[in-house]
């Protein structure tokens, strides 16, 4: 109990202490806490399909149908029809041969390292990999080495010097960072592969949705997808849902249904979901707007930042404001909650000690009127 009492206190000192916050009512970009309303800027749903109409509907005629529940994992009876319907539609979302629906991002991440390799194999995975990520390559049994973030030069020499030890060897990383909005060197890395002979992995979590012609993100707008051997996505951010996907091969995916433990030991996903993420799928297909608008005004986001000479990095939806202290950072954030505006200040560790920030995430439906009002309120805060 003392432990844990002086743990907290020490966050609390440190201006590292996390809390929740409950909403009470959702209006589009709009949340209500405490009976106060906020324009959101910390939420993932960035096509704000969560509270699209005719997805809605698809999901509460599937709960209808089959009710709330998935009653059983799929490999029991949890396995709906809807799930291969989903999982075709995916595949060829990403142009891959087969797709896997998995709980959530973190739940295929977890066990997705251990399932496919082993200890005579080897992982190298960017230092700003998701936490899940981190999780999972502790489980498997390969070795792993970070390398420093976007660094291709560290990244090939770790090639160089462990390659030739192990006899399988994957590079992980992501398109769309989360946490710094900027874009991997996907194209750099595919030419590495020549050289080194790895497989790739790349999480698309922030990119699903939003980049690349037909919105399957950064991996089909580089025309990469032959050179990527595994792609992970979810559907709980631009497709405003839950549960993620695994794409790659029919044998990968035959492989894991018998081997992956997330996948096997926890109960399916409702078909409410499921429905939803269909339906979802559909309209990313349909209404390319969405993606274009948002793309736009992340671009003019930026700009109007960096006149106003703020620290900022990223090149998507995603753009971090960098404060660096972890006090200050704090600080703003609560001042900007004062007048309206639910921003979350992203400290360690879910960044690096001393780089503190408020990651803005945007959705289609942040004009640009409300961009001018922010940076100019968080001009007179700051
Ligand atoms: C959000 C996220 C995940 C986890 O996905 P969930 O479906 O929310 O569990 C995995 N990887 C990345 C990069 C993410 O941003």
């Amino acid at each position: 109990m003392d432990r844990m009492l002086d743990e907290l206190n020490s966050l609390e000192k440190n201006s590292l202490l996390r809390e929740l916050k409950s909403i009470s009512e959702i209006d589009d970009i709009f949340v209500k806490i405490n009976g106060k309303k906020y324009l959101d800027f910390s939420s993932n749903d960035y096509l704000n399909l969560s509270s699209y109409p005719e997805i809605i509907e698809k999901s509460i005629e599937a709960t209808k149908k089959f009710g709330v529940g998935s009653r059983a994992s799929r490999l029991l009876s949890g396995n709906l029809e809807l799930f291969d319907e989903l999982e075709h539609k995916i595949a060829r979302f990403k142009n891959k041969e087969a797709a896997l629906v998995f709980n959530s991002g973190y739940q295929a991440n977890v066990s997705l390292f251990a399932a496919l390799f082993e200890d005579c194999d080897v992982i190298f995975a960017d230092k700003f990999i998701h936490a899940s990520i981190i999780d999972g390559l502790k489980l498997s049994p390969a070795k792993f080495f970070r390398f420093r973030h976007n660094d291709l030069s560290h990244l090939e020499n770790l090639l160089k010097a462990n390659r030739s030890k192990f006899k399988r060897a994957l590079v992980a990383t992501e398109s769309v960072f989360s946490m710094d909005g900027d874009i991997a060197p996907l194209v750099e890395i595919v030419n590495l592969k020549k050289k080194y002979d790895f497989e790739i992995f790349v999480d698309e979590a922030h990119a699903t949705g939003i980049f690349g012609k037909n919105g399957s993100g950064i991996i089909e707008q580089l025309n990469l997808t032959r050179d990527i051997d595994y792609i992970l996505g979810t559907f709980s951010k631009a497709l405003g849902s839950f549960g993620a996907y695994f794409a790659s091969t029919n044998l990968v995916k035959k492989y894991l249904i018998n081997k992956s433990r997330s996948f096997i030991f926890s109960t399916a996903l409702p078909p409410g979901v499921i429905a939803a993420n269909i339906a979802s799928l559909n309209i990313v297909k349909n209404e390319m707007e969405r993606r274009k608008i948002l793309i736009e005004n992340s671009d003019f986001f930026r700009n109007l930042l960096k006149q106003n000479f703020f620290e900022i990095k990223g090149e998507t939806q995603i753009t971090p404001i960098l404060f660096r202290d972890e006090a200050k950072t704090l600080q703003i954030a609560q001042n900007l909650q004062k007048i309206g505006y639910f921003v979350i200040p992203i400290r360690y560790p879910s960044v690096p000690k001393n780089e503190a920030r408020l990651r803005i995430s945007l959705t289609y439906k942040h004009s640009r009127d409300f961009l001018e009002k922010f940076v100019s309120d968080l001009k007179k805060i700051v």
